[in-house]
């Protein structure tokens, strides 16, 4: 099933190059934020991911996320968040029926209390992960707890729940992925080492181009299409080095054999250039 989707910026944060990507340049580089918008003509309006909000700025306003702020300066405009991009449509927040949660590492999930009828779908081990972390850890692993809604657990669908499906031969070496509404237009695939339970999203938009979001499994597309590996130091935040290099490694096989498939990391401004909004 084709279904209708839009990729949109909601702030950016400011890194040297060198850290995203090995041989990268020390100059401070932008990292926009991007989250979709999927207009599901039986399940209605669907978001993947919310980027930054008003919400991150009052939670590193203070300590202990006063030192992420430090970390990773961040710029965006009220007009860029997700819920102004919605309002600017002539929708509300109670239009976004769901939510999904590539991971909970904060740039991704900062609006999610603008939208609190939304059902919330993310694979559990995913929040299992970040439940276990205590305050600093959070911090460290770019988690600010308070961005998470009340009740998240009963808002929650988690992917493992719903029907595991064979994946298209093309998407080999992934072999797996989850129909999240059962009519194959979402398939739901894990990508972990950045975060345990990441979420890709498989689909085919307006135009029958077949899109593979991959959250934050490279920070570049310049990083899958030449099997770059980030500098060593992103280990202190990553879940899982050794994971992520296969990940990674298996992004990179994937597009090699099945270069058509377009494949967008959630920071990658040449990805998002390259798209049109449907
Ligand atoms: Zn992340």
């Amino acid at each position: 099933m084709r279904i209708q989707f839009e990729w949109k910026m909601a702030g950016k944060c400011f890194h040297p190059e060198f850290i995203t990507i090995r041989s990268g340049s020390f100059k401070s580089c932008e990292f926009p934020s991007y989250f979709g918008i999927f207009n599901h003509p039986k399940r209605g309006l669907i978001l993947y991911d919310t980027g930054y909000s008003e919400r991150f700025s009052r939670e590193v306003s203070h300590f202990p996320g006063k030192l992420y702020g430090w970390m990773t300066p961040v710029k965006y405009s009220p007009s860029e968040t997700a819920l102004a991009q919605i309002q600017a449509k002539g929708l509300s927040a109670q239009d976004v029926k769901y939510i999904f949660i590539s991971h909970f590492h904060a740039d991704h999930i900062s609006g999610l209390k603008d939208f609190p009828n939304a059902q919330l779908v993310c694979f559990k081990s995913a929040f299992d992960e970040i439940s276990e972390l205590g305050p600093w850890k959070s911090l460290l692993h770019g988690v600010l707890p308070d961005l998470l809604p009340e009740g998240i657990k009963e808002r929650a669908l988690w992917v493992e729940d719903t029907m595991m499906i064979s994946l298209p031969a093309y998407m080999q070496p992934f072999h797996y992925g989850f129909d999240l509404f059962g009519d194959q237009s979402l398939i739901a695939v894990e990508l972990p080492g950045h975060t345990q339970g990441q979420m890709g999203l498989l689909f085919q938009d307006l135009l029958g181009q077949e899109v593979f979001l991959i959250g934050d499994a490279c920070w570049s597309s310049r990083a899958y299409q030449e099997n770059r590996t980030p500098n060593p130091i992103t280990r202190l935040i990553l879940s899982n080095w050794r994971e992520y290099c296969e990940t990674l490694s298996r992004l990179n096989h994937l597009h090699r054999s099945y270069p058509k498939l377009k494949m967008i990391p959630s920071h990658c401004s040449f990805a998002a250039s390259g798209y049109p909004s449907v």
